[in-house]
């Protein structure tokens, strides 16, 4: 298998500057791109927080119909222009396979939401891309499930896959998810992928970013990647789990001081 450390020993990916799976990488951006205004306030602060790439969803996959959609070719236009803005590589979630080519053109690395973590034919298109694809783990699934599903895009020919863990469904309600930090050694022993973390919709608390967050780290997490908004009160998705802008610069210097010692 692609995936397997017999083929290769570690999968890192070259994107500009940054090797992910190499060094500590930080994602970090909006839930959902709202305006210029947000997205580039926003993008100022993670960039001098110290964050490594931009997120912004510009399709949002939502439970409910009647909540925010995100603002399609819209939203890619204003990620784009921040990302360019504040020199930072930017990731957005593709959810249609229609928009493939869309999204391509846009943005530096392809986000696959833990909705569409089986959705085969989307995973196979992605892999027919030359770029970067970050799988998110299915909120039901195992970690043969999740390797899998990184295997069909590889096997296509892409094999700049990274995964990140955001929480599965269990009996417990108390967090949105639960963040499950063991499957990182767990990648670590049975693949060559990089792994990263999503403490945001992981624990959907925003008291738990910070310890999940330096927990992943010091299991061996790649990366992480932390939803942030300039005003959360006013986020138009998933602010009651936003990380404040104007603080994140005070976690990050932690994440990256805790990451220094290992
Ligand atoms: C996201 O990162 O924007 C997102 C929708 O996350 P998930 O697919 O993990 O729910
Ligand atoms: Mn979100």
């Amino acid at each position: 298998k692609l995936v397997s450390k017999k083929f290769k020993e570690k999968n890192i990916i070259n994107l500009k500057n940054l090797k992910i799976g190499k060094d500590l990488i930080i994602i970090a951006g909006p839930c959902s791109v709202e305006s210029e205004k947000q997205i580039l306030q926003t993008a100022l602060e993670v960039k001098k927080a110290g964050a490594n790439i931009l997120r912004g969803g510009a399709f949002k996959p939502r439970t409910s119909p009647y909540s925010f959609q995100g603002l399609g070719i819209k939203g890619l236009k204003l990620l784009k222009k921040a990302g360019k803005m504040f020199d930072m590589p930017i990731i957005t979630e593709l959810i249609d396979i229609r928009d493939i080519n869309l999204i391509g053109e846009y943005s530096d690395i392809i986000q696959i939401g833990a909705r569409n973590m089986q959705n085969f034919p989307l995973l196979k298109e992605v892999g027919k891309t030359n770029k970067p694809i970050m799988l998110k783990r299915g909120m039901n699934s195992t970690l043969e499930e999740f390797l899998c599903a990184a295997e069909y895009i590889m096997k296509e020919g892409n094999n700049k896959v990274f995964l990140c863990e955001r929480g599965i469904r269990t009996f417990e309600t108390y967090t949105r998810n639960t963040l499950d930090l063991s499957i990182i050694p767990s990648i670590k022993k049975e693949s060559n992928l990089p792994i990263f973390v999503d403490p945001s919709h992981g624990t959907g608390l925003l008291s738990h970013i910070e310890p999940m967050s330096l927990a992943a780290i010091a299991a061996g997490a790649d990366g992480l990647m932390i939803e942030v908004h300039i005003n959360p009160e006013k986020a138009l998705s998933d602010g009651f789990q936003a990380y404040p802008a104007n603080e994140f610069k005070t976690l990050v210097d932690k994440i990256k001081r805790l990451y220094l010692t290992l």
